[in-house]
């Protein structure tokens, strides 16, 4: 059976049909640069690497594109109580963020990781088309909002009944993020507030046959519409997200997309990931069951990342995973016996071709993959494997060939749940080498303060930098 997917669109499991199977285009939202990324959304980013992974694994040719968002309510605030303007803020956690991504394997899949900032000329052009098309408007508040009676299918993803909504006073809203209860026109573009400071841009807009500068900055769905279209095209094949994504972010995306390029749908396939629980809880600050990817590193060093991703990809995207250390330390258990075992039948298997013993598992396996990445029961099917071929090996019966098909079978579910069962040793990967290299040449540039800043960022995804008589040493925590 080939790939099936859960489409929240069409709120149900359909075949997967990629509009071009030649270029299969993945777009997942991504972080909003302010502050640590808790591991709730930390699950997500494996969530949506495993989709790739299974994707490319199954040899479809993806192109993958995960976006910063470094413009938006939050970053200003926080800049602003930072001290900090607003580019050098977001890049210290931009920094933070793709070197978590390392450290969890999720930075080999993605092809784009677009920044807000670098495609305002391209918000600007979507904007002006809405604007164009009558589906926007320039209000007296200074801001151009989307037009939402204009878009007759709005609500459709959110399963929103358009006539039972109460808009707000104005029918506008100007907050990014909202909820259904103050549906109403939302902006594209923030008209220029005080409390901004020196965050702005000042387009030009044509507003009825006029000219206008509009001095302002975007709203935070038309990000993900310009950056999308630009890396992608006009229609994507599936678009990732969180659950709480779904309603304004998702279905705005799909208004602005669709009336400005004219192609629907904008998404053929909607995935939406279930929240992280913790501690059988929604995470919260005040609950004190909020962690952060660092709080993990701290307690058991990066060698956990892998076992991170076990636990996370061990449940069903759709279903709350509750997470909890106990949970964690099961996983890192796990991955060390899957780690032993293969290295066990690697030796026994001394090179052999292998045999069709593991054949019925590796069916049981992308069966359940097929089925809307369901990652348990791919598990199941593998664990079930192993168990098989060790009853064989305590009695001497395991043939080379059949100990071949079961390391060929723990290294497919490897390449696909990432769990770096072949390579024991850690290695840096490019972009903490990059992040190396440059603190060596701030160094050299007797920049302290960036030198400084960098090993910061090395330390917290669990890569210490000492500086020794020979330059910098490095050692994984
Ligand atoms: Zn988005």
């Amino acid at each position: 059976m080939p790939l099936h997917l859960f489409n929240s669109l069409a709120r149900k499991v359909e075949p997967f049909e990629p509009h071009d199977p030649r270029r299969v285009t993945v777009y997942a939202c991504g972080p909003t640069v302010y502050s640590h990324v808790h591991i709730g959304n930390w699950s997500l980013s494996i969530v949506s690497d495993f989709v790739v992974r299974w994707l490319r694994e199954s040899g479809y040719p993806v192109v993958y594109a995960q976006n910063i968002t470094d413009v938006e309510d939050k970053i200003i605030r926080d800049a602003q109580a930072a001290g900090m303007d607003r580019a050098t803020f977001t890049r210290g956690w931009t920094d933070k963020y793709l070197a978590g991504m390392d450290t969890l394997g999720c930075t080999p899949q993605v092809n784009h990781f677009p920044r807000a900032t670098d495609y305002v000329h391209g918000m600007v052009a979507m904007i002006q088309t809405l604007l164009d098309k009558g589906h926007a408007y320039l209000a007296d508040d200074g801001s151009i909002y989307f037009r939402i009676a204009s878009f007759p299918t709005y609500g459709e993803l959110a399963n929103l009944d358009r006539n039972t909504l109460q808009a707000g006073a104005s029918g506008r809203v100007q907050a990014d993020e909202y909820d259904k209860e103050s549906v109403g026109d939302f902006a594209l573009w923030k008209g220029y507030v005080e409390t901004d400071g020196d965050v702005f841009w000042k387009p030009t807009f044509t507003v009825g046959g006029a000219a206008r500068v509009v001095k302002g900055r975007p709203g935070w769905h038309i990000e993900c519409s310009a950056m999308s279209s630009a890396l992608l095209g006009p229609s994507i094949d599936i678009h990732l997200g969180g659950e709480d994504l779904l309603f304004p972010h998702h279905q705005n995306e799909i208004a602005q997309s669709e009336a400005a390029l004219g192609q629907r749908p904008f998404v053929r396939y909607w995935m939406h990931h279930k929240h992280l629980l913790v501690n059988g809880a929604k995470m919260s600050k005040s609950k004190g069951n909020f962690f952060t990817l660092q709080d993990l590193f701290e307690r058991y060093g990066s060698k956990i990342a892998p076992a991170f991703r076990l636990l996370i990809l061990s449940g069903h995207y759709r279903k709350s995973l509750d997470f909890t250390f106990a949970g964690l330390e099961a996983a890192a258990k796990t991955l060390l016996n899957l780690r032993e075992a293969r290295e066990r039948f690697a030796r026994t298997a001394a090179g052999a071709a292998p045999s069709a013993f593991a054949d019925a598992a590796l069916a049981t396996f992308v069966a359940a993959l097929d089925e809307d990445l369901n990652g348990a029961e791919a598990l199941a099917a593998l664990h079930g494997l192993v168990g098989e071929a060790n009853r064989h090996a305590r009695d001497e019966r395991l043939a080379a060939a059949d100990a071949a098909a079961v390391v060929t079978l723990i290294d497919k579910a490897d390449r696909v749940f990432g769990l770096r069962l072949a390579s024991g040793a850690r290695e840096l990967s490019a972009d903490q080498q990059a992040l190396v290299d440059a603190r060596a040449a701030a160094r050299l540039a007797r920049d302290w303060a960036e030198a400084d800043r960098l090993r910061d960022v090395l330390a917290e995804v669990g890569i210490l930098v000492k500086d020794g008589k020979d330059g910098q040493e490095i050692t994984f925590v």
